[in-house]
């Protein structure tokens, strides 16, 4: 397949050029770069041993979509770009809803418009909100977001939900098929080192803070929370390393089916405390990460993780990769680029 990756600059969508590139597949990539650098999509051609076609371009932006659409065959769209930080989503909630939900209205538009309706959508476990039970499975209650940017991809998978719905209602001859996808909490980097994950500031996420700590850039990790209602007090989460999640994005192109949306899981099905991160990292780089306990962050949940069985039943696909690997390879792309892409 030719496949458009939109935020393909991105950390995780750099690392889906690689995987599509790795199965055969062609990759065309879009992003605006306010969130990335287009070196990411160049080290991730050289990885591959193939040119990336790159698109500097707003995916609000109509016709340089059109053109897009024009100089390429296209059959399907990873739809990674938009806005992701949760507490920036609080403070400019306006903006987030604009590019998220414009983003994907004008790409939906212009897909249709091209007689392409296979889309891939990147969304997010924290649709699910405060898990009543555990682990999480896709028909757990949704939608009962804690914040603004998690609710901007709820809405957007309802958005989609209901594209399908109607060319089904109107008796379309090529309805939409469609898969959404729920990240648990990506980590980890390419193990060439050349690409990985590159926050712009002081990181919000943990394993990115880990790293910044261990190369010198930040002088202690603060763990939010030391009395939650977990084995150590610390909060628990789903970690999935990158590689496997860019992996998830291939194994469901068969699943792409006209008149369809289809949502799996991709995570572990395994929950780490932060302090057990915090040790496996220092185990697998032998770097010692000084910590300190502060307040719970607000909005925070105690623990989630997810149980990831219907890809697995479903495609035959799970994630490979252990902890050890996540910490080994975060860390081999901070010390390799200690500034980042802006080394
Ligand atoms: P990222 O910020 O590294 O990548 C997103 C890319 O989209 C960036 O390169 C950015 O420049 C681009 N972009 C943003 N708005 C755009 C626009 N209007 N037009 C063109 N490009 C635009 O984020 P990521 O971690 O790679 O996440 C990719 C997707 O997965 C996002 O949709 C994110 O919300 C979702 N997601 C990420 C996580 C995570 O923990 N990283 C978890 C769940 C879901
Ligand atoms: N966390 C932490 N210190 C940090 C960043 C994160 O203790 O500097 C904790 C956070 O409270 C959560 C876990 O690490 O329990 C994962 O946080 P992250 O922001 O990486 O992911 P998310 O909260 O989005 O699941």
């Amino acid at each position: 397949m030719n496949i458009l990756v939109t935020g393909g600059a991105g950390y995780i969508g750099s690392h889906t050029l690689v995987e599509l590139l790795a199965a055969g597949h062609g990759a065309v990539c879009v992003d605006d770069l306010s969130n990335s650098s287009e070196e990411a999509v160049i080290l991730a051609g050289k990885i591959a041993g193939k040119d990336i076609p790159f698109y500097k371009a707003d995916i609000r932006d109509r016709s340089a979509l059109d053109k897009i659409f024009t100089e390429n065959h296209i059959d399907c769209v990873i739809h990674f770009a938009g806005f992701k930080a949760v507490g920036e989503s609080m403070i400019k909630p306006w903006e987030y809803y604009e590019n998220n939900l414009m983003g994907t209205l004008t790409l939906t538009d212009v897909m249709r418009r091209h007689g392409c309706k296979r889309l891939i959508f990147s969304s997010t476990s924290t649709v699910y909100g405060d898990p009543e039970i555990l682990p999480i499975r896709e028909d757990a209650p949704k939608g009962n977001c804690a914040n603004a940017y998690a609710r901007t991809k709820w809405f957007q998978e309802e958005i989609l939900r209901d594209l399908c719905g109607a060319d089904l209602r109107n008796g379309d001859p090529d309805p939409w098929g469609i898969v959404i996808l729920r990240y648990f909490n990506p980590i980890g980097a390419h193990p060439s080192g050349l690409i990985g994950e590159d926050p712009r500031g002081i990181p919000n996420g943990l394993m990115p803070y880990i790293t910044q700590v261990a190369v010198g850039r930040l002088e202690k990790l603060t763990v939010f929370g030391s009395d939650y209602d977990t084995p150590d007090g610390t909060g628990i989460r789903d970690y999935i390393h990158v590689c496997d999640l860019a992996s998830g994005h291939v194994a469901v192109l068969s699943a792409l089916k006209a008149g369809s949306v289809i949502d799996y899981n991709l995570g572990t099905g395994r929950g780490y405390t932060v302090l057990e991160i915090v040790r496996a990292f220092e185990a697998a780089n032998g770097i010692e990460i000084p910590y300190v306990f502060g307040p719970r962050r607000p909005g925070d949940i105690a623990a989630y993780w997810s149980d990831p069985s219907k890809i697995d039943h479903e495609l035959g696909w799970k994630a490979e990769k252990g902890l050890e690997d996540m910490c080994r390879d975060s860390w081999n792309w901070q010390k390799k680029n200690p500034k980042g892409y802006g080394r």
